[in-house]
């Protein structure tokens, strides 16, 4: 079968196809690729997993950042069965979470690999056998995997290890989901940080950092707390070519959009929809069973062990399609063939958007990732960061950016969702190379969507803002009324306000949606009222980037929808500002390209 990353502009640094590279041979290239075929019944290599292979086993230090789904788990995995590199002995895996252990060690022992879960469920006298069995002159054990927990926390894991230094068995340690050590990361741990201690006690054993997520800052962070600066890095383009990415409208019928969406798909397809709480889990899988006769199961962390794992389990041997779960669900969830990932609610931020979303197509088959969109779901999450007892400053500040960052991103219907995601990587990926595989370039191709400037709408807005006093409490809905000229006579005075009706020829979603995008680019902000319970009410202010654009420094464009019954009346009056007050013209499209159609998007399209 095909791997799932077509070759593609690659980054940041060319590097021919393996199938053209000239490859330096090893003592151990005839043995990883038998094994390769025996143990892990794959044919070939996918990219950059023999460059990782090879620096493992020369006993360097090794980065290895490759997208979810990408093999990172082979990399150490066929290392660790290989007894040709320069190390030798067991290979010890330090990863996050028990389930994900317990997945991974499932699957090594199904293929007659030798491999210890070392965690805290384990009874003591089966922490004795894994004891024995790792003082064994020549253990037989390949891979053991514990948490981070158990590493730091000293006893007699850490007297195995030293004795394995000695008696020169213990081949290398990997660190699984490396971005755990970095604050910066969108799931930071307090254990990981501990793990500084594998390179300060254990200074001659090799690292081996694996992660999904690039920006410089947590891969600097990686570096340094496990001590491999001077490491091989190893890295590719973050592109999931095979995914379809969709950003909706969440509407008060977003049940029956999923359930259509869930409708289309091939029968039986694979599926996680996340939402944002517990209870919403369980509401929406219920009714996707009870309504739509969906199978659907709920999954997140305040179930028991053992429901969850049944939950778990069913779905990756088919028995059911539909998970519906928090983000607590799916880090390092070894199932190839998930069809569609479905955010009901929003994410929190865009790495975590990548990483939720990179969980479908890891078999390299076309997928989907559908995102429902609502301004009131940001307004949630902004007041439960607000609330965030455990967060100070700092913290929160960060959490609400990556929030708006978000928030842009629903709203930009005019870069690829490729271009915007892999940005964020500091990937610089061109539209042109999308090939209709997201929504915006699928609606620009076709024209559905005019992009507009906005700018002189948005100065008018924000002026009108500025001229209320400091004390009044103006909503938003207060300010879409008096910006389109409506309820003069409402006791907070619109009247009176020099720029009262400024936006006369506004329709009403459209103006609530202009004064949505100026607080997601903070032109505007807003200041509440509390209570105990939270946020009362929020209030309209100016925000940090006002100024930027009443000084014409930034633009706002916006886009309008061509064809539904509705946008004439937004066309038209958009068209009447554009020689009226000055609107300004339509932004140009990027250049329409005809992409061959590809399968990828086929059904996709076809839905929308
Ligand atoms: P991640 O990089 O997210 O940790 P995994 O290691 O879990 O990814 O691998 C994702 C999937 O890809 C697994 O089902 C794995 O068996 C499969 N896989 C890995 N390498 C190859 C390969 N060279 N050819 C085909 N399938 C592969
Ligand atoms: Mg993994
Ligand atoms: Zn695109």
């Amino acid at each position: 079968p095909k791997g799932p990353m077509p070759s593609q502009a690659p980054w940041p640094k060319p590097a021919p196809p393996s199938a053209v590279k000239q490859r330096v041979q090893y003592g151990w290239t005839k043995e990883i690729r038998n094994k390769l075929r025996q143990v892990f019944k794959i044919t070939d290599f996918r990219t950059n997993q023999e460059d990782a292979i090879n620096a493992t086993m020369e006993g360097k230090d090794v980065f290895v950042l490759m997208p979810t789904g990408g093999g990172k788990s082979l990399t150490y995995q066929l290392p660790a069965i290989c007894t040709s590199g320069k190390t030798r002995g067991v290979t010890f895996v330090i990863s996050p979470l028990i389930s994900l252990i317990n997945d991974q060690t499932r699957h090594l022992i199904k293929r007659n690999v030798p491999a210890i879960a070392y965690t805290g469920d384990l009874t003591a006298a089966d922490k004795n056998l894994a004891h024995a069995e790792l003082s064994r002159a020549e253990p037989y054990t390949k891979v053991v995997y514990v948490t981070p927990e158990m590493m730091s926390m000293g006893g007699r894991i850490k007297g195995i290890i030293r004795d394995l230094i000695r008696r020169n068995r213990l081949a290398r340690f990997v660190v699984d989901e490396a971005h755990c050590v970095s604050a910066w990361g969108h799931d930071f741990r307090d254990d990981y940080i501990k793990l500084e201690l594998l390179r300060k006690e254990y200074p001659s054993i090799p690292i081996m950092a694996l992660t999904a997520t690039a920006p410089e800052k947590v891969q600097a962070d990686i570096k340094k707390v496990l001590g491999i600066e001077g490491c091989v890095m190893i890295q590719q383009s973050f592109n999931r070519p095979n995914l379809y990415y969709e950003v909706r409208p969440k509407l008060k019928k977003v049940m029956t959009d999923i359930a259509d969406f869930i409708g289309v798909q091939p029968p039986g397809a694979s599926g996680i929809i996340y939402c944002s709480s517990r209870e919403k889990c369980e509401v929406l899988a219920k009714e996707l069973r009870d309504k739509h006769n969906i199978q659907a199961w709920h999954y997140h962390a305040g179930m028991s062990k053992g429901d969850r794992r049944k939950v778990q389990e069913g779905w990756q041997d088919h028995k059911f399609s539909v998970i519906v779960a928090t983000i607590a669900f799916g880090m390092g969830i070894d199932k190839p063939d998930v069809r569609y990932v479905v955010h009901h609610s929003l994410p929190r931020s865009l790495e975590g958007y990548y990483q939720e979303t990179g969980r479908a197509g890891r078999d390299g088959h076309a997928s989907t990732c559908l995102l429902f969109y609502s301004y009131a779901d940001s307004k949630i999450v902004m007041q439960l960061i607000d609330r965030d007892a455990n967060l100070d400053r700092n913290q929160k500040e960060r959490q609400r950016n990556a929030m708006r960052e978000v928030l842009r991103f629903c709203t930009n219907k005019t870069d690829c969702r490729r271009s915007q995601i892999l940005a964020f990587f500091n990937e610089d990926f061109k539209r042109e190379d999308c090939g209709q595989a997201c929504d915006v370039c699928a609606n620009l191709d076709q024209n559905k969507i005019q992009v507009r400037d906005v700018s002189d709408a948005a100065k008018m807005a924000i002026n009108m803002v500025k001229a209320f006093g400091p004390r009044d409490r103006i909503t938003l809905i207060n300010a879409v009324d008096c910006f389109r000229g409506t309820n003069a006579n409402s006791e907070k005075g619109f009247g009176q306000n020099p720029h009262f009706g400024c936006g006369k020829d506004w329709d009403r979603s459209e103006a609530e949606r202009l004064l949505q995008n100026l607080l997601i680019n903070q032109a505007l902000g807003e200041f509440h009222t509390t209570n105990g319970a939270g946020w009362n009410n929020s209030y309209l202010k100016l925000g940090l980037e006002a100024n930027a654009y009443l000084n014409g420094r930034k633009k706002l464009v916006m886009d309008f929808r061509e064809a539904s019954p509705r946008k004439t009346k937004a066309s038209k009056s958009s068209a009447g500002r554009a020689s009226g007050d000055g609107a300004g013209p339509i932004v140009p499209l990027a250049q329409r390209k005809k992409a061959a159609a590809k399968t990828t998007t086929a059904l996709s399209r076809k839905r929308s």
